[in-house]
């Protein structure tokens, strides 16, 4: 696919018609103007009675009614019509003729019911003229033209007349007339503008208001519609199914490995990858489908009407996200780059008992974690065995925040030794101290915690309980202790500023306190990596990569950071003696940290077999359960004077 098309305009444009309004003015000024007519007419006439022939009189009101009568019903026409037909050319036409047939009839007064022996009469009949047209402009000036050719057509005639009189006070009133006109002009001019102006800032309002409305319900990136019109839509989707009797379905796709494309191409093809699948999704899918974008890479499909059965919802919407996934066969062309791409996709149906629209996306979600643990580019079905799942997370969820709450957290120490069996150190690994399971793991937590943005709490929590014992320790020892900061706390814009009250409110030494990073912090946005890790380095803190070997760092990334250790995943360990691929693997990562200048710790030291291995590698640091298990920092604080039998053991 080459070029990206418009996918934000879906929304209608409801824009103010601005000649519509035009001649919307005219109209609704007409019964005031047909009253002021009707009461003129008549006490002109009366008042020309007895000075002009009774013929041309009941002529020329006859010709004024008749003009009302016409302007009279094409008003009613008008208002009585829709709105998408006013806009019909042809009324501002009608508007036109009613008008300037009237500005004629008043006009035709200097022509026909001009009374020549009186002054008096001829100076009351220029009044009413005059009066008439006045008050005519101010609704006139709307449409461009209207009032200028209703004034010539109404006081013209009598500029004319005046001129051809022989006297010179007819000449002034000539000249009088002529400037009331060029008067009346000028400020007709200006009232146009205005109104214009005027039309012109109502419709700037709405398109404000549109925007508005678009920022809140719709994603700013792919013009889809985002979390909260998605859920809107579910809901009145669920309620549509429960009463007509069918079925619909919720596809949750994820973009497999979408942060490798954003980290190595940077966030700008990043962003154009997104759009484009978001033009692929809805070319696909029809236009009673909605198309979501709820967060970086997650889509979703809200299809209203899938089957009527259980049976056919469930083949057709199988059928369906497997065509999702052959949408992304043909590889992405994004500048230059051909971008190999598949996605993940989790589907269930409603409905199916589900509460709300967030238990449904929630369902969706676990489906799609599950095709991710299949190995990806695959589609699941929400099954109900997984609801397991999903409670037990939720359950998770709401008894990590009543503990953060109510101090159901507790922080263990698990040991680091050097070579010559000195304690040099401990990790600090948050333990869940839960009613019914006893102490839980963080394996079991951390991940909900980051999931559900209670790890900014935790993590707080734990860096300050970790400064507060660290403290306390460096009065009697020369310890380090190790927190792990995951990537979520470690990018919170407030991060850096945090650890610096943390660090001055527990009057702990920044240097001693090392933060243990992962791999994906690196190699996130390392610009701002960089200016953090610096800015705390000038504390004094040290820093170490945790679980090194398992993520995508590379050699340029290490380079630029400033790092103290790095520390060799278990996993790695674990197999030392058995697998030659890992002996490999520990080996390089000793050598490269050696020319790097860092430190190795290696973790999950179990046997005596893997410590004599990486004694023989020349790494001289080590954790794991041959030297101590995670334990309370008063288990901690008793080893201080014991050594450790690193040397026996090898
Ligand atoms: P980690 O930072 O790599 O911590 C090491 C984990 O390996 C700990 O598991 C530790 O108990 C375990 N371990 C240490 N030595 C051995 C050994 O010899 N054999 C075996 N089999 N395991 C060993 P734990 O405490 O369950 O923590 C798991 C992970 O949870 C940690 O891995 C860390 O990533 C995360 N975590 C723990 N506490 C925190 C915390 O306060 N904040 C954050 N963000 N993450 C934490
Ligand atoms: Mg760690
Ligand atoms: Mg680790």
């Amino acid at each position: 696919m080459t070029a990206t098309p418009d996918v934000r305009s879906r929304d209608s444009d409801d824009n103010v018609n601005i000649p519509l309004e035009q001649v919307k003015i005219v109209f609704a000024a007409v019964p005031l103007s047909l009253a002021a007519n009707l009461i003129n007419s008549i006490i002109l006439s009366a008042a020309l009675w007895a000075l002009v022939a009774h013929a041309f009189i009941l002529t020329w009101f006859f010709a004024i009614s008749a003009a009302s009568v016409f302007r009279w019903y094409t008003y009613r026409r008008f208002t009585a019509t829709t709105e998408a037909s006013r806009a019909d050319p042809s009324w501002r036409s009608l508007a036109a003729i009613g008008t300037l047939l009237t500005g004629a009839l008043w006009g035709s007064t200097a022509l026909f019911l001009f009374p020549a022996d009186s002054m008096v009469h001829q100076v009351f009949l220029a009044f009413v003229i005059a009066g008439i047209s006045a008050a005519a402009v101010t609704t006139l000036s709307a449409v461009h033209g209207l009032a200028a050719g209703f004034l010539l057509l109404t006081l013209g005639p009598m500029m004319w007349r005046f001129l051809a009189a022989d006297h010179v006070l007819g000449h002034t009133m000539a000249l009088m007339t002529a400037l009331f006109a060029l008067m009346i002009v000028v400020s007709s001019g200006r009232l146009h503008r205005t109104i214009l102006e005027s039309l012109q800032i109502r419709n700037e309002r709405r398109q404000a208001e549109r925007t508005i409305r678009h920022q809140a319900l719709f994603d700013q990136l792919t013009g889809l519609p985002n979390r909260r019109l998605l859920l809107d839509r579910l809901h009145q989707e669920m309620a549509r199914s429960i009463r007509h009797g069918h079925m619909g379905a919720v596809l949750f796709l994820d973009l497999d490995h979408f942060k490798t494309i954003n980290d190595s191409l940077g966030h700008r093809i990043g962003d154009m990858l997104l759009q484009s699948v978001a033009a692929r999704l809805l070319r696909r899918l029809r236009g009673e489908d909605t198309v979501a974008r709820i967060g970086g890479d997650e889509f979703v499909a809200l299809i209203p009407e899938i089957g009527a059965s259980d049976g056919n919802a469930v083949a057709n919407s199988r059928q369906l996200a497997i065509e999702l996934l052959e949408l992304f066969r043909h590889p992405f062309k994004i500048e230059g780059h051909t971008l190999h791409l598949s996605a993940s996709i989790g589907v269930t149906l409603f409905p199916m008992g589900q509460q709300d629209p967030e238990d449904l996306l929630q369902q969706a979600d676990v489906a799609m974690y599950s095709a991710k643990e299949s190995g990806r580019d695959t589609t699941q079905l929400f099954l109900p065995s997984m609801q397991a799942a999903v409670d037990e997370r939720l359950k998770i969820e709401r008894g990590l925040r009543h503990a953060l709450a109510h101090g159901g957290l507790e922080l263990y120490y698990q040991p680091q030794v050097a070579d010559d069996g000195k304690l040099i150190g401990a990790e600090a690994l948050a333990r869940w101290k839960h009613p019914e399971h006893g102490l839980v793991s963080p394996a079991q937590f951390i991940r909900i915690a980051e999931e559900t943005g209670l790890i900014y709490q935790l993590g707080d929590w734990v860096l300050r309980r970790a400064c507060d014992d660290l403290a306390r320790l460096s009065a009697d020892a020369d310890l380090h202790i190790s927190v792990n900061i995951s990537p979520k706390q470690f990018r919170e814009a407030g991060f850096v500023e945090r650890v610096r009250v943390i660090l001055a409110d527990t009057g702990a030494p920044p240097e001693r306190l090392t933060l243990e990073i992962t791999e994906s912090v690196v190699i996130d946005n390392i610009e701002q990596t960089v200016e953090r890790m610096h800015t705390l380095k000038a504390l004094g803190i040290s820093f170490s990569v945790d679980d090194f070997g398992t993520g995508h760092s590379s050699l340029a990334y290490l380079k630029r950071l400033p790092l103290d250790t790095l520390k060799i995943d278990q996993s790695f360990v674990r197999d030392i003696g058995t697998d030659p691929n890992d002996a490999v693997i520990v080996d390089t990562i000793i050598v490269m940290a050696r020319h790097l200048g860092m430190e190795v710790i290696a973790e999950g030291v179990e046997t005596d077999e893997a410590l004599r291995f990486l004694l023989s590698k020349g790494c001289r640091q080590f954790q794991g359960y041959l030297f101590g298990k995670p334990e309370p920092i008063e288990a901690l604080r008793s080893r201080l004077h014991t050594p450790q039998a690193v040397e026996a053991s090898g």
